[in-house]
Order: C-alpha cells, then sequence, then structure tokens
C-alpha cells in the first residue's frame, strides 16, 4: 500500500521505540528484516499468478498468518524471527492506510502518485535527495525465512519478485521527478493525510511487537 521507503521508515521507527532487548530481536538478522519489512509486496512484481497471491496474503493475513507470525516473533530465532517481525510491520501499517487510500482512489486519486508523494514526503524529513535502493541484501536467508509466510506463493515466486522489485524500484528512483511531476494537489494533500497515520501507527505496532518479546 504504501511504498518500500515509506514501510522502511516505519519499521526503522518502530524499532527505536522498542525496549533494547526486544530491539536486539528482531534484528538478530538486520537485512533480513529491512527485506520484510516489505511484505508480500515483491510477489507483486513476479508475475500476474504471484500477484494474486500477494493480494490474497494482504487480504487474509490476519487468519492465516498472524498466529505463526506471533509464535516465531516469540519463539523463532535469528533469521525467521528478524523476517516475522519486519512482516507483521509491514501488514500493520498497510492495514493502518488502507482504508485511507481506498477512499482516495475512490475520489479519482492516482495510487502509486500518492505512494510516491508519501516517500517524497518522508525522504524529504530524513534529507536524502534520491530514494535509496531497495534493501534485498540476504536474498537467499530472506527468502528462506519467507518460505512459512507466503503459502500458497513458492519460495521461488517471492525471490524472482524481489530481483524484479529491486529493477523497477532503481528504474523509478532515477526518475522520481518525472513521477512526482504528475502528483495533482490533492494527490499531494492526501499523501500528507497518509503521511499523519503512519505516525500514529508507530506507538501501536512498537507496543504490540514489545508485547510479543516481553
Ligand atoms: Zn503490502
Amino acid at each position: 500500500m504504501p511504498n518500500y521507503n515509506a514501510h522502511t521508515y516505519f519499521g526503522m521507527k518502530v524499532l527505536e521505540e522498542l525496549p533494547v532487548e526486544a530491539r536486539r530481536s528482531c534484528v538478530e538478522d538486520l537485512p533480513v528484516f529491512r527485506t520484510a519489512l516489505y511484505g508480500p509486496d515483491p510477489l507483486l512484481f513476479c508475475s500476474v499468478k504471484a500477484k494474486r497471491r500477494a493480494d490474497y496474503l494482504h487480504k487474509t493475513w490476519r487468519e492465516q498468518n498472524l498466529s505463526d507470525l506471533e509464535r516465531s516473533i516469540r519463539l523463532g530465532s535469528g533469521s525467521v524471527r528478524s523476517f516475522a517481525a519486519g512482516y507483521l510491520l509491514h501488514m500493520l501499517l498497510d492495514d493502518a492506510v488502507h482504508a485511507c487510500v481506498y477512499r482516495r482512489m475512490a475520489e479519482g486519486s492516482n495510487h502509486q502518485r500518492m505512494e510516491l508523494a508519501l516517500d517524497r514526503i518522508i525522504l524529504d524529513e530524513l534529507g536524502m535527495d534520491k530514494p535509496p535502493h531497495l534493501a534485498a541484501q540476504g536474498r537467499k536467508r530472506t527468502t528462506e525465512a519467507a518460505a512459512g509466510f507466503i503459502t500458497p506463493a513458492t519460495e521461488n515466486q517471492y525471490s524472482i519478485g524481489l530481483l524484479r522489485m529491486s529493477a523497477v524500484t532503481d528504474m523509478i528512483r532515477l526518475r522520481e521527478k518525472r513521477f512526482l511531476a504528475g502528483v495533482t494537489r490533492v494527490e499531494a494533500k492526501h499523501a500528507r493525510e497518509m503521511r499523519e497515520i503512519l505516525e500514529e501507527t508507530i506507538s501501536p505496532s512498537a507496543g504490540m511487537l514489545a508485547g510479543l518479546l516481553e
């Protein structure tokens, strides 16, 4: 729902709010945590079939994955725990902005332009002229850790999706200004609204994660 920079920012802000021990547990494998912050989104870039599965995972994650994610965060270790923590945070942020995004799309705003405008707000706050590369280090470990949470999608679809997502975002980051030129005043306003929702979601999400890691 939000683009990758918003998800990364959100995940890192949640980490800052965690007690030291809980934070350490989440980032036992930091590259995997960072990639997991993209949730099932890499699947959107793999194929039409994988995209359908990504949509399914977004819609059904509370019923299908939440208890497994909680168990892995509590009892898992290393890459699996880091993946589960990052993946959970992706889903919490997506769910938080979901209603706003769909309402604004129904009013005529473009989903991708609102996402890019939200990313730009955050990057401006961070003083970054150009969007950073997608964090996709540790792809093999991330893919293995993802396997337990992305059924019916496969490890192979996730792995290919991550590579393609990386290529597509690299293309967009070089043309960011051109894409942003198309953002309307109303879309920019909606992006600011999403920015506020993101901020309000940080503390409750940190509370949930800290509770699991007590
Ligand atoms: Zn998503």
